[in-house]
């Protein structure tokens, strides 16, 4: 199947679409302060996810986790945390437009905004709806638009622009090691720089404009899709035909007179119906096998994300094997190109690529880059399953 552009995102609309409560976000869960007014409010709830939680508690508090990681590499992930926090204070993400509006052809203006994203270095940029669903049901503590856990006030925006960056691969073919984190670590710094200055630059001109980065009442990945960045695929996150999943989108959402690009079909669903490759690697059987479900409105292949941030817990990374190991992610030489095009196309080249690509697939042993520290042999034995510290959800 060739890359087509549609008229609607491919993904398949049951019902309503809801939006996703913020208390479903693992994140917002893990800065739960045990027994604090929030979490039993929470845990009275969900009685079912209380002793999880408490397990996540334990393993933040007695640093079980970030097995073998020395103390001199990991302060570098504190230090990018710091800036990320930084540009995701209200004052940087939003602010007061300008009093006059320089007036722009929309077609001109969208030439621009792409033009100047790239320059500020993302690797793609779509532009897209706005579609309010994909935003939290209530706001998160980091939020200008009143107190966390208030019902979420719709942003008066009608364009999302998506920005994304790829993947070092060098970097990315260590997971689930500690370096994948940091390479994430510095992809969220970058992203969050261009979003920012993007927002800046579209205030600047008179409109209204709000950087989603840590800070975001939106959810990137269904803004990337709906703009035609890429498709939904099995592990939860989207592929798109550049880099396969190996990429990290954040986005702008504004009122500025914009042209949408459109949603696109390059096979991913197809490919991903008969591939399993991402739930075979990963350790926690976050990754659903078999076929859709309906998941707040959308017929998609759910993703336990809570057992995927277990693992993140555990081992002091962001694992991030389903990108790694994912046959959409492959270099961008010729050859991949051609095989990227041949898996578009057919579904005979889809079951050869799945079948080659399962068979020549070994654990990778890339080194982590020199400046870091590698960790030791037993950190890999205990994310093996049977290990006490292995949980098959
Ligand atoms: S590994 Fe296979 S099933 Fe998983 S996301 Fe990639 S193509 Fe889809
Ligand atoms: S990041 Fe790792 S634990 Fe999470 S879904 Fe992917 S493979 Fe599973």
């Amino acid at each position: 199947m060739p890359k087509r552009e549609l008229d609607k995102p491919k993904y398949e609309i049951v019902g309503e679409l809801e939006q996703m409560d913020r208390d479903e976000m693992v994140m917002a869960r893990r800065r739960l302060v045990p027994d604090s007014e929030q979490w039993q409010r929470y845990y009275q709830k969900y009685p079912e996810l209380e002793e999880q939680g408490r397990r996540w508690a334990e393993l933040q508090s007695s640093r079980q986790s970030r097995l073998g990681i020395p103390p001199e590499d990991e302060l570098m992930e504190t230090a990018m945390r710091y800036i990320q926090g930084i540009l995701a204070k209200n004052e940087h993400v939003d602010g007061e437009s300008a009093p006059e509006k320089i007036v722009i052809d929309p077609k001109r203006a969208s030439e621009k905004i792409k033009g100047f994203t790239r320059h500020l270095g993302a690797d793609l940029v779509k532009i897209g709806p706005f579609n309010p669903a994909w935003t939290y049901s209530r706001t998160g503590p980091r939020e200008s638009s009143g107190r966390a856990g208030e019902t979420q006030t719709s942003l008066p925006h009608q364009h999302a622009i998506v920005v994304a960056i790829a993947y070092n691969r060098d970097e990315l073919e260590c997971a689930p090691r500690f370096a994948v984190a940091q390479a994430t670590g510095t992809m969220y710094i970058r992203l969050s720089s261009i979003v920012v200055t993007l927002a800046k630059y579209i205030r600047s001109l008179g409109y209204s404009a709000r950087a989603h980065n840590h800070n975001s009442p939106a959810l990137h990945v269904p803004l990337a899709i709906d703009a035609g960045m890429g498709e939904l695929a099995r592990n939860g996150i989207m592929i798109t035909e550049e880099y396969g999943s190996a990429v990290k989108p954040m986005a702008v959402t504004t009122d500025m007179p914009l042209v949408h690009d459109k949603p696109v079909d390059i096979g991913v669903e197809e490919f991903c119906s008969q591939c399993e490759i991402c739930a075979d690697y990963c350790p926690m059987g976050a990754i659903h096998r078999g076929d859709k479900k309906v998941v707040r409105g959308v017929r998609k292949w759910p993703l336990n994300a809570a057992a995927c941030h277990e693992y993140f817990l555990i081992s002091g990374s962001n694992c991030s094997l389903c990108i790694a190991y994912c046959p959409w992610t492959r270099p961008r030489t010729f050859p991949h190109n051609l095989i990227i095009k041949a898996m578009e196309r057919s579904s005979l080249a889809r079951k050869m690529v799945i079948k080659a690509h399962t068979m020549l697939l070994r654990e990778k042993k890339r080194k982590v880059p020199s400046w870091q520290e590698e960790q030791p042999e037993v950190w890999r034995q205990a994310l093996r399953p049977g290990h006490p510290l292995y949980r098959q959800q």
